[in-house]
């Protein structure tokens, strides 16, 4: 294992040498005032706004991201990366004279293609695995945070030493830097992001709808799953003694118990599922797909955080942390209060819990089934038949046609408590729909009880969130999976005409 430290890194390096810090955000306002801090010559690049009037209240001067790519000679690029590629060729590009240094905070546009920077300059990255505020407060107290660095260019063939320098500069080497080429730097991120955060939220997701259809507390299972702070701090201490060495701060009942039943845990369907993750990552193929949903106004990513914001855990949480306000244990408080959102709005008093357990009932398991008992269940003979009807209906679809002008799709569906499918392929206008699985592999299979569906073509239950929720379970292609949101209304249409010629 190689992990850099002070003793390895050469402020010298830098001495006399003019950075630029492209950007005044999160990022470029911590590593701006840390490599001032330790003597280092800074400017800051940013348009004429908020930004640029905060820099200057920290007394660095403040030019045209233009002029201060001609003044510098090394440039820290510090702005988001989906405006990066157009601000690096428009503005930066004209004035990288040879031998200049350009520095990113993550390998993303490099790696992938978006930004290709002239042969003549060094292509460096020092990209901390910390926020910025952390970045700024820990090198205040005299400690440090670790970071990745790496040089994609060596022009100059000092490109390490100075991606080094610079980690030193803002205060990562005295905990500790790590090479890695820009596309491990940004598979790893998006891997994180992308697998396993979601693959850890919906152990979390199924473990408080299971809990809750099973008629535990709300306040307890949220409080007892991650909300009293312990699971947090137990995550602290895995970093700091170890998946396995802080098993030991555990009772030996955890201890037996977890190792025990821990084995039943070990899907091979998840690791298939990351490595379909990663493999889309490696590809360029979720960085494609991100620059063409953003160049079309991000609509995909408006209606994901729509759904994500309705489910009613996010409701429940908020009022069980106004709830716990007046909890005794201050360091409770100070955890809840971190938490978004925290007090901004009045603490109810007395009835959240009764309110909670309603929603719950409104939208989840055994209680909603019961609640929604009027539009009574569908037998397996009744559903088939709805199918039959829905299906054939939806070939005629003028709707569905126009949705399948210009596209190649087909989704699978799959009832698996009455073993029933049925699939709808969109081909270039045509629609073609029938029982029984797909003449070839669809690009999208979806799978479910014959209830959710009932509930998501009557309208009863929001197609989004049963994705989120984790009621439907899909294999495929993502974004033409959610692309299928914009026949809902559609295909609710015709299932409940073909419904209720059954029913
Ligand atoms: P921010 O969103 O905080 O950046 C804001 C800065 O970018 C402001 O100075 C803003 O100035 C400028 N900016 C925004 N839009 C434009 C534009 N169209 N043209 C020119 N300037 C623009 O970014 P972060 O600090 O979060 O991220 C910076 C880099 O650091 C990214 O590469 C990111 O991946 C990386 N990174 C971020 C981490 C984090 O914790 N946030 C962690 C590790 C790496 P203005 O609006 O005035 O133009």
């Amino acid at each position: 294992m190689q992990v850099f430290h002070d003793e390895d890194a050469n402020l010298g390096l830098l001495e006399g040498r003019q950075i630029a810090v492209i950007g005044y955000g999160n990022q470029g306002r911590a590593q701006a005032l840390n490599l001032r801090d330790s003597g280092l010559q800074v400017l800051v690049g940013n348009q004429e706004d908020e930004y640029a009037e905060r820099a200057r209240e920290d007394r660095f001067r403040v030019l045209p991201i233009d002029a201060a790519a001609a003044e510098a000679d090394l440039l820290m690029m510090l702005i988001p990366d989906e405006v990066a590629p157009e601000i690096f060729d428009r503005q930066i590009v004209p004035h990288l004279g040879d031998g200049k240094a350009v520095v990113f905070a993550t390998g993303y546009n490099v790696a992938f293609g978006f930004i290709t920077p002239p042969p003549s300059v060094d292509v460096v990255l020092v990209a901390p695995r910390m926020i910025g505020a952390g970045v700024r407060d820990l090198y205040v107290a005299g400690r440090g945070f670790p970071s990745f660095i790496g040089a994609a260019q060596d022009y100059t063939g000092k490109a390490k030493a100075i991606a080094l320098a610079l980690a030193k500069g803002i205060g990562s080497t005295r905990t500790g830097v790590v090479e890695v080429t820009f596309a491990q730097e940004a598979e790893l991120d998006l891997f994180t992001e992308q697998c396993f955060g979601p693959a850890f939220g919906h152990v979390l997701t199924t473990a408080v709808n299971l809990l809750l259809e099973e008629g535990y507390p709300p306040e307890a299972v949220l409080l007892e799953l991650y909300m009293s702070g312990e699971f947090a701090y137990t995550l602290g201490k895995i970093a700091e003694l170890g998946l396995v060495g802080q098993s030991a701060l555990h009772s030996r009942t955890s201890q037996y118990g977890s190792m025990s039943r821990g084995i039943r845990f070990i899907l091979p369907e998840l690791r298939l599922k990351m490595m379909e993750g990663l493999e889309e990552i490696r590809s360029g193929k979720f960085a494609r797909e991100w620059a063409a949903e953003q160049e079309a106004g991000a609509p995909t990513l408006e209606a994901l955080r729509e759904a994500a914001q309705s489910l009613p855990l996010v409701q429940l949480e908020q009022e069980l942390r106004q709830a716990l306000r007046d909890a005794p244990t201050a360091a409770r408080m100070e955890i809840l209060n971190q938490a978004p959102g925290a007090g901004t709005q009045p603490a109810p008093r007395s009835g959240w819990l009764g309110r909670s357990v309603d929603r719950l009932r409104r939208s989840l398991g055994r209680s909603e089934r019961e609640a929604e008992a009027h539009l009574g269940a569908l037998t397996e003979r009744q559903m088939e038949e709805v199918l039959r009807n829905f299906v054939s209906q939806a070939e005629e679809s003028a709707a569905l046609q126009a949705f399948g002008q210009g596209r190649e799709l087909t989704t699978h569906y799959l009832l698996r408590d009455l073993g029933l499918e049925f699939y709808m392929g969109f081909h270039d206008g045509k629609v073609s729909a029938k029982l029984g699985p797909p003449p070839s592999p669809a690009e999208v299979r979806l799978e479910t009880e014959s209830e959710v569906l009932d509930g998501m073509f009557t309208g009863r239950i929001n197609a989004m969130r049963a994705f989120m929720s984790g009621k439907m379970s899909f294999s495929g292609e993502a974004k033409l999976a959610i692309s299928i949101q914009q026949i809902q209304d559609d295909l609710c249409k015709l299932y409940t005409e073909a419904r209720d010629t059954v029913v």
